[in-house]
């Protein structure tokens, strides 16, 4: 009996990923990556964000949350426009980085997709340089995001994709104000998902102030 892959190289091999509506160029890069099952929060999170509705998902670290709104700001981009269509807001300059790593390791699958990481603690105008250069994705820290978008560096009147990373270590850190103003200043037909470990009473408020409808998905952790 032969068992022929049929299904150019996804399929079956890609079990999870493939009954999502990815591209057939980004199933492929998922299993190069290694990404053969979706993690529990990217199967709860990705078909609801991958319609377009607001969530809010609670999965503990290490989880794979950035991919579940990385696929999703993704399948929100149109590459031949050249503007700025995801802002990810995160609490650290660290942090930051990481994630602009694995959005550009998820991306690579796609057209020529700019990502421009903004934090503080780094000189402005190297960053005004890049987002002068162009950008479709912005990663960083709402401090220093409030601050390009006062000097007006930054537009965001093409964003469709509002993503609030590790939304409880950003209340921690006292982003509250900071985090409602720039989401303020995105369009409001746009789609928003907060992701964060842990469920602090701020994020029900953080919610309230700018997000429409959010569902609501929590993974506990197995341990
Ligand atoms: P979190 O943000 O929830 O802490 P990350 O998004 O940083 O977690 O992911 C943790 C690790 O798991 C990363 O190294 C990432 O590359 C990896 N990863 C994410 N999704 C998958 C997947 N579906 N299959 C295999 N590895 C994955
Ligand atoms: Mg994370």
């Amino acid at each position: 009996m032969t068992t022929p892959d049929s299904t150019a190289g996804n399929g079956d091999k890609n079990n999870g990923f493939s009954a999502l509506a990815l591209s057939p160029q980004m199933l492929a890069n998922l299993t190069q990556l290694g990404y053969t099952q979706m993690t529990p929060i990217q199967a709860a999170a990705l078909p609801p964000a991958l319609l377009g509705k607001d969530l809010i998902a609670q999965a503990k670290t290490g989880s794979g949350k950035t991919a579940a709104f990385a696929l999703a700001l993704l399948s929100n981009l149109n590459p031949r426009r050249f503007a700025v269509q995801a802002l990810v807001l995160c609490p650290t300059r660290e942090l930051a980085d990481q994630v602009t790593t694995e959005i550009r390791r998820l991306a690579r699958a796609e057209e020529n997709i700019k990502v421009v990481t903004l934090c503080g603690g780094v000189a402005l105008r190297g960053q005004v340089a890049s987002l002068e250069h162009g950008a479709h994705i912005v990663v960083g820290t709402p401090g220093r995001i409030m601050d390009h978008l006062e000097r007006e560096n930054l537009n965001l009147e093409a964003l469709n994709t509002l993503v609030l990373d590790e939304a409880d270590r950003m209340l921690d850190m006292g982003f509250f104000d900071d985090i409602v103003k720039v989401a303020r200043q995105c369009p409001s037909a746009r789609q928003t998902l907060l992701f964060s470990a842990t469920y602090p009473e701020g994020i029900a408020r953080l919610a309230q102030q700018f997000m429409k409808s959010p569902e609501q998905i929590a993974v506990q952790s197995q341990h």
